[in-house]
């Protein structure tokens, strides 16, 4: 074992270096990951990023990593640590979807990407915290309490994947994992200023996942760069027989274009996406589509997608009723808090739904339930689904003369801590560009592309259906030309 003192090991290097580093002997998994815990744990007092952290589990991991690695099979993600949002399902650690209904559900099983993320020898830092059932946009509904920006800790991370971005954002960790059914990925990593990525629908299994609204939700991963984002998203991609809605397509090699450069990238620009966000959001998109044409991509701006204003509508028909009907198993019978003492079965499940659940969740199954009842119906459900299919074909249209979009990820940069608390539309709204790719099924990734107010800003780049490769190889390209994703918040310690 290579005798350094774990203090020393940078721990701002991202999941590609580190991985170099073991294999050339610098340091060992353990050694990483004993350093990676006491960062975590120093920098966890300000920034609440985990629920749980999983020190035993981390080190049994990285003592396994380190006989991978010994052996000579290794994969790329052997022995780096990475933090995992706590809605993932982990075999023997309590999975809480930040919810006082889960605080002690234990599951019996890893999730399909868990499996395939400890397949790879990837260590498992702890449970990142996010808004209950992933319902938010800025980690502020989560009942442990929220997580709070390295970059101004009065400020939120986003969410509702805040813990995963937080912790990746303050070099705690070099990756972690998210999910995105709205923009739960890309809205963090742009208000953290880091790099996440949702994939296309199907690309990768939900087995295992709490499931919030489940012809949206996508499991993604965050990173500091576009290397680190395709080896992780290489590790969990591909067809699960234990999820039906994923494809079956091959799985491509993520990085394949990564020496293509912006050559020949036709990026479309679409009004739609450029509207309604703040000016100093706008200046830096700008900006990076500039600096994109300047390295040779052919910018599109007559693109149009004229339902896309839709799309915020249509989510919150769409999402709240499918989060309706998968929240309806939290009865206090088969999982989670339970009210043991009521007057009848009636009051002990209307009590036990009442005390699990948070605010923003009740709001949501309202919704849900209201949009579902009979008589509304056909008024809310089957018209969304309709105008669905309308911005699902307007993407596809414009994909015709264009290979991405670009836009904001987000209409502003991080908010204050209470700013959007109690006003649930304007929380909404900051997925103004998000959900409509969610809508579409698409892939999509938010970029770090500069400063407003001092605070990161995130491009949003779109691509046709299963062309993760394309949006991976345009941020690596990206990446050549600036040093946006190099920026680090100040130091936690
Ligand atoms: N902010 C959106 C919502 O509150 C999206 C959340 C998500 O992607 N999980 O529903």
């Amino acid at each position: 074992m290579p005798n350094i003192d774990p203090s020393t090991i940078d721990l701002d290097r991202t999941a590609h270096e580190h991985a170099a580093a073991l294999r050339a002997g610098e340091y060992t998994s353990v050694q990483l990951t004993e350093a990676t815990l006491a960062r975590v744990k120093a920098q966890d007092a300000a920034l609440n990023a985990y629920v749980t952290i999983t020190d035993e589990l981390a080190l049994e991991q990285a003592r396994a990593a380190d006989a991978r690695l010994t052996s000579g099979d290794a994969t790329l993600l052997t022995g780096v640590p990475v933090a995992v949002k706590d809605l993932l399902s982990t075999k023997g650690v309590r999975t809480t979807a930040s919810s006082r209904m889960l605080e002690d559900f234990v599951p019996v099983v890893d999730c399909t990407v868990v499996q395939r993320l400890n397949a790879s020898g990837a260590v498992t830092i702890g449970k990142a915290n996010l808004d209950e059932f992933a319902m938010g946009s800025s980690t502020e509904h989560s009942y442990f309490g929220p997580t709070h920006n390295p970059w101004d800790l009065e400020r939120v991370p986003g969410g509702s994947s805040g813990g995963s971005a937080a912790t990746v954002a303050a070099r705690g960790v070099p990756l972690s994992l998210g999910t995105d059914t709205g923009g739960s990925i890309r809205q963090p990593a742009a208000l953290c200023g880091i790099l996440g990525l949702k994939p296309t629908y199907g690309r990768v299994s939900r087995w295992g996942v709490v499931a919030f609204a489940s012809s949206l939700d996508q499991v993604g991963p965050f990173g500091r760069d576009a290397e680190d984002l395709a080896d992780l998203i290489q590790a969990i991609a591909g067809d699960d027989p234990m999820d039906s809605t994923t494809s079956d397509l091959p799985v491509p090699d993520f990085k394949e274009g990564f020496d293509r450069g912006f050559d020949g990238l036709r990026v479309g620009v679409p009004a739609e996406f450029m509207e309604g966000g703040d000016e100093g959001v706008r200046d830096a998109v700008e900006a990076a589509i500039a600096a994109m044409e300047a390295n040779g991509a052919t910018i599109v701006r007559d693109i149009t997608l004229p339902t896309a204003k839709a799309a915020l509508p249509v989510y919150y028909i769409i999402a709240p009723s499918e989060a309706s009907a998968n929240l309806a198993r939290y009865d206090g019978v088969k999982y989670g808090h339970a009210v043991t003492n009521g007057r009848s079965a009636e009051d002990e499940m209307s009590r036990s739904r009442g005390e699990g659940f948070g605010p923003e969740v009740k709001r949501r199954i309202m919704l849900g339930t209201y949009a579902l009842s009979a008589g509304y119906f056909d008024a809310y459900y089957l018209k969304a689904q309709k105008v669905r299919t309308l911005i699902r074909r307007d993407l596809d249209t414009a994909f015709e003369r264009c290979d991405v979009i670009a836009s904001p990820t987000s209409p502003n940069v991080a908010f204050r801590l209470n700013e959007k608390l109690d006003d649930p539309y304007a929380m909404y709204l900051n997925d103004l560009y998000t959900i409509p790719v969610n809508i579409a099924g698409n892939p999509g990734i938010s970029i770090p592309c500069g400063f407003s107010e001092g605070l990161p800003v995130g491009l949003q780049l779109v691509a046709p259906h299963f062309e993760e490769s394309t949006l991976l190889a345009a941020a690596h390209a990206y990446e050549g030309i600036t040093d946006w994703h190099r920026q680090a918040p100040p130091s936690l310690g």
